[in-house]
């Protein structure tokens, strides 16, 4: 006798395939998530890291398609005057085939199948949103927005120069690109990306209260009467001076030390770690140090490579690197010198505070001296500082241990 086979009805038949829908999309999504949360080596061979890359570009290209549509909001205006939406344009479509030709085939594969086709699903839903063939109408110039463009450009960017940096001349070798507390330290990235508009606005809001009084147009007229060169080292040194001492003051007031203490909290030392800051701290800093150089009155053109060997310091002396320096040690900055800086070693507290001059620190007296090899533990000491953005940005309010 046959067994009876039970007969499906037709919602039944429509519904199961649905809730297998359902079940592999939640399934890729919390694969997704729980990679999110995770430290750690990207096995090769798995799908993992060619997964990881194509999640990254496709999101990253998700937020490029985005930013195209409302260029008003999401783009920052001294950025977008530099530089050319079509070259952006190409770079897009770059991006989105290598993210969808990867994911696709680790997915066809059967390779870290969620991971990929949730990669796979941000470029579908970036095409769908028209791609690198958005077109940009006539926008006005003065509305409030969030830095997107810089965070994408800057985070492709830093990751492709530093990434390779380190992994050619690392200071700890076998250090992850993954490890511990990196999603902490990429939201700070990210956050302080999306407030430089708000940023920029304080700041200049700020210095011309400050310190407008201060201006004179002789001062001015001198400054700008400097050779190019000489001018760029004397606006460096303005700065660093500055710097400096807002930075002493910092370690040696122990109401500014609850801010700056979110900075050097972190424990693994990387081109991601310099990002973590306390948000009131990055205002104060960056009004006392462009405060100076608009009393002083440097010319456009030494701002901005000033603008730009900050940009780098402040991201390459945390990096992961390590360069024989010989004696240029002792004149600039390097990520050695910023790393003992970083230190919880008992030789290195409240030591080695420029940021660009190294010799302002043997100056004022406080380099560490004869230090050879590497700090054994970066961090506050006694590490109490909380994981998390948000509750690093409200440590200085809560009561200290
Ligand atoms: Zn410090
Ligand atoms: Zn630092």
């Amino acid at each position: 006798m046959k067994p009876e086979v039970p007969e499906k009805s037709l919602g039944k038949i429509l519904v199961d395939p649905a809730k297998a829908v359902l079940g592999n999309v939640a399934g890729a999504v919390s694969e997704t998530t729980e990679l999110l949360d995770q430290s750690g080596p990207l096995k090769p061979g798995t799908g993992l890291a060619s997964g990881v890359l194509a999640l990254t570009l496709s999101f990253l290209c998700l937020l490029g398609v985005i930013a195209f549509h409302f260029p008003q909001y999401l783009t920052t205006p001294e950025l977008r005057k530099n530089y050319s939406p079509d070259v952006i344009r190409h770079i897009l479509f770059a991006a989105l085939v290598l993210s969808g030709v990867i994911s696709t085939l680790n997915v066809l594969l059967n390779r870290r199948r969620g991971l990929n086709a949730v990669a796979a699903t941000l470029v579908i839903a970036a095409v769908a949103l028209g791609g690198s063939h958005v077109p940009i109408a006539d926008f006005p110039d003065h509305t409030p927005y969030i830095g997107l463009d810089w965070f994408i450009l800057d985070l492709l960017g830093s990751t492709i120069i530093f990434v390779v940096i380190e992994k050619l001349f690392p200071l700890y070798k076998g250090q992850l690109i993954f490890r511990r507390e990196w999603q902490t330290d990429m939201v700070h990235f990210a956050v302080n990306h999306f407030i430089v508009g708000l940023a920029l606005l304080t700041v200049n809001f700020a210095i011309h209260r400050l310190f407008g009084w201060m201006a004179h147009d002789s001062v001015r007229d001198f400054v700008q009467s400097i050779y190019f060169l000489p001018q760029l080292l004397l606006c460096i040194l303005a700065a660093d001076l500055v710097q400096y001492w807002t930075h002493r003051a910092y370690h040696e007031i122990p109401f500014l030390w609850r801010f700056h203490a979110v900075h050097h909290s972190v424990k693994t030392m990387d081109w991601l770690a310099g990002s973590r800051q306390h948000i009131l701290e990055l205002i104060c800093t960056r009004v006392g140090v462009l405060g100076a150089l608009y009393v002083l009155g440097f010319d456009k053109a030494v701002m901005d490579v000033y603008i730009i060997v900050v940009g780098f310091q402040a991201v390459f002396n945390h990096a992961n690197v390590h360069l024989p320096w010989g004696p240029f040690k002792y004149l600039i900055v390097t990520p050695d010198f910023h790393h003992w800086h970083h230190s919880s070693d008992d030789v290195a507290i409240d030591k080695n505070y420029a940021a660009h001059y190294a010799f302002l620190d043997h100056f004022f007296g406080t380099a560490i001296k004869g230090q050879t090899g590497f700090p054994e533990k970066y961090g506050v000491v006694g590490d109490y500082m909380p994981d998390g953005f948000v509750r690093q940005q409200m440590s200085p309010f809560r009561s200290q241990k």
